[in-house]
């Protein structure tokens, strides 16, 4: 390593890989430093600290942060002084690994230590530290009491439950983000009204298995009954729920509140009873349409789409028919496909082999994808001809000429901008579809 001697900056940059909790949490630790004087740099160039928050879910996540850490080697080799860090779940699993692959990283801390983050950053600066290590998981750490620094929008995340306590065979999240806890209803109401108050119109509720939250006597549906009372919100969604922890009480608190989105993220992973029984989902495929059947007869034009793993250990050519199978019965409108990806530590990593070829798997994959891509183009092409409720989010990135924005069922729908109106972000217009690919809608506002 070589001598960096002190390293007084102050402007940080954080990356983000993975899901919307680690978005979530990157923001946490903006605000965490930002109590401290520290301001975010608006790229890695300015900035004295570099974050990267990574994700720990499959191999392929964590292979692109090992050649995100090789580029940005060269930063180190320019400006010796700017401190690296490696947070979050990649960083809770692979310490040793990352320090091993990437000496020039100074700190790798796990997502219950963000708290401490400025003292760990002050001991990165001794001269000729080792890394700075802390990936201590922790119980209680629910960072109440913590702001995050929310860049100035209309749409934003709220965590409301930390860890998973569910234990799917094939999955990493409960041994890098430890066990289940509620953030209290309090810190959440007090979180979305700040949003509220810097004009944030969309709060999404985010948890591993969201609808499993509690904090003392209430219950996800309690939860949601407090933030649709919070004005300024316009639009709650949250995400992702778990099957079998869907309450008809949750049900019913959906369907009699508009501000709730008429959008649900359902993750189903396999279509085949054996497998789901070997993931250890607690819920068979049977019991899962019945859901979508039940959600579907109180809400009946809301929008679903779901997970699905391709390729678990022992899964048969019937077995991934029957996920087809389930595909074509329930026909989300869009749908997150995975090839299988073996994590060290897990139940399905000691006791299941992953048996299956690459390119078996690739092969289900494939067509699994072109499949839903069929379903999806249906579903988007029948919206011709319906009008839809958007919240303008900007200027369509293909062409100036044009605003997008999401429907009330989470489609993004791009439209011309109108002639003597300007439109802001977070306004809300109706839309009268007029054409569709398999991911967008497109059409014209209509007055109302
Ligand atoms: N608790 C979250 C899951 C987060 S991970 C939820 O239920 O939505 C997001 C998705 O990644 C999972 O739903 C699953 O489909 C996929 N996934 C998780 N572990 C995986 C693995 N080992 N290989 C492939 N995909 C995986």
């Amino acid at each position: 390593m070589p001598n960096v001697g002190q390293r007084p900056g102050k402007r940080v940059f954080i990356e983000t890989y993975g899901c919307q909790m680690n978005l979530a949490d990157s923001e946490l630790m903006g605000g965490v430093l930002s109590t401290r004087g520290y301001t975010a740099a608006p790229n890695h160039d300015e900035a004295d600290v570099i974050l990267i928050n990574t994700c720990a879910v499959r191999e392929r996540a964590e292979e692109r942060v090992f050649g995100r850490l090789s580029h940005l080697l060269r930063y180190k080799n320019e400006r010796p002084e700017v401190i690296l860090g490696v947070t979050g779940c990649m960083a809770e699993r692979l310490r040793e690994v990352i320090t091993e692959r990437a000496p020039y990283v100074d700190l790798v801390i796990g997502p219950d230590a963000y708290r401490r983050l400025p003292e760990l950053l002050e001991q990165c600066q001794e001269v000729d530290a080792d890394p700075v290590i802390d990936v201590k998981l922790d119980r209680a750490e629910t960072y109440t009491g913590l702001t995050p620094e929310r860049r100035p929008g209309i749409s934003g995340w709220v965590t409301v439950q930390r860890g998973c306590d569910k234990f799917c065979t094939f999955c990493i999240v409960p041994f890098v983000r430890g066990r289940e806890r509620g953030v209290s209803p309090e810190e959440i109401l007090t979180q979305c009204r700040d949003m509220a108050a810097r004009g944030y119109k969309e709060v999404t509720l985010l948890g591993q298995t969201v609808n499993s939250y509690k904090h003392e006597d209430t219950d996800f549906a309690d939860l949601l009954e407090e933030v649709v009372k919070v004005e300024g919100i316009e639009r709650v969604r949250f995400t992702s729920p778990y099957p079998t922890d869907f309450t008809p009480k949750l049900i019913a608190t959906m369907a009699k509140h508009d501000k709730i989105c008429n959008y649900l993220h359902l993750p189903l992973q396999s279509g085949s009873d054996r497998t789901l029984e070997e993931m250890k989902r607690l819920y068979t495929s049977g019991e899962f349409f019945k859901l979508v059947d039940d959600i579907r007869a109180a809400i009946p034009d809301i929008a679903m789409s779901t997970d699905i793993i391709v390729g678990f250990p022992g899964e048969t050519e019937e077995d991934y028919e029957e996920t087809v199978a389930a595909l074509e019965r329930i026909r989300f409108d869009f749908a997150y496909l995975f090839k299988y990806s073996e994590r060290d530590g897990t139940y399905a990593s000691r006791k299941l082999p992953d048996t299956l070829d690459e390119k078996t798997k690739g092969r289900r994959l494939a067509s699994l994808i072109e499949r839903q891509e069929a379903i999806s183009a249906e579903i988007f092409q029948n919206r011709i001809g319906t009008t839809v409720r958007v919240m303008v989010e900007g200027e369509s990135r293909r062409d100036a000429a044009d605003l997008c924005g999401r429907s009330d069922d989470f489609k993004m729908t791009v439209f011309p901008k109108p002639e003597g109106r300007e439109l802001m972000p977070g306004d809300f217009v109706n839309v009268r579809i007029t054409d569709a690919t398999s991911h967008t809608l497109l059409g014209e506002i209509v007055e109302g």
